[in-house]
């Protein structure tokens, strides 16, 4: 009974909502009609961009109101969420999982890392940013970059 007590007593804990971002969705965004699927690839990050996509789907941001589930498969996927620089290891995988995704798909390259190698640019194990292997649709710069944009992106990939 204390913890029914406790969950009533909290009530909503999820920031408001701030307005819809105004940027134009990518042209496959428009067949999703308000609901992604969302595979997360680590393609080599340093793990700081997990924590904030993390923080993104916890209950303080809430992507899932807006439409963006994450799954556990890129079949059951219609949107690749990839972090850092590209390993040598881990293009061919990347590659693989994007084409396993079911068309129209699309690629957000989330964090410096993935958009332009960032602090591992020029290192030995790194093939390149994400683009170099597989087309970018969707941006989100930082170094991590925080869960409202994170969040943000996604919601011009809903239009939620
Ligand atoms: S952008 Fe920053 S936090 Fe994200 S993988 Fe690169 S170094 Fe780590």
């Amino acid at each position: 009974m204390n913890l029914l007590r406790k969950i009533r007593s909290t009530g909503r804990v999820a920031e408001p909502a701030p307005p819809r971002p105004t940027d134009a969705p990518p042209a496959a965004a428009r067949e999703l009609r308000g609901s992604a699927q969302v595979r997360h690839v680590d393609a080599g990050s340093c793990n700081g961009c997990e924590i904030e996509i993390g923080m993104a789907f916890g209950p303080v941001h809430d992507a899932e109101r807006y439409g963006a589930r994450l799954v556990a498969s890129p079949r059951h996927a219609d949107v690749l969420l990839v972090t850092g620089p590209v390993t040598r290891n881990m293009a061919e995988p990347l590659r693989r999982t994007v084409a396993a995704a079911a068309e129209p798909r699309l690629v957000v390259a989330v964090g410096d890392c993935a958009l332009n190698c960032g602090e591992f640019a020029g290192g030995y194990g790194v093939e390149g940013a994400v683009g170099d292997v597989v087309p970018v649709d969707v941006e989100v710069r930082g170094c991590p970059p925080a869960p409202e944009r994170i969040v943000a992106a996604l919601r011009t990939v809903t239009g939620r």
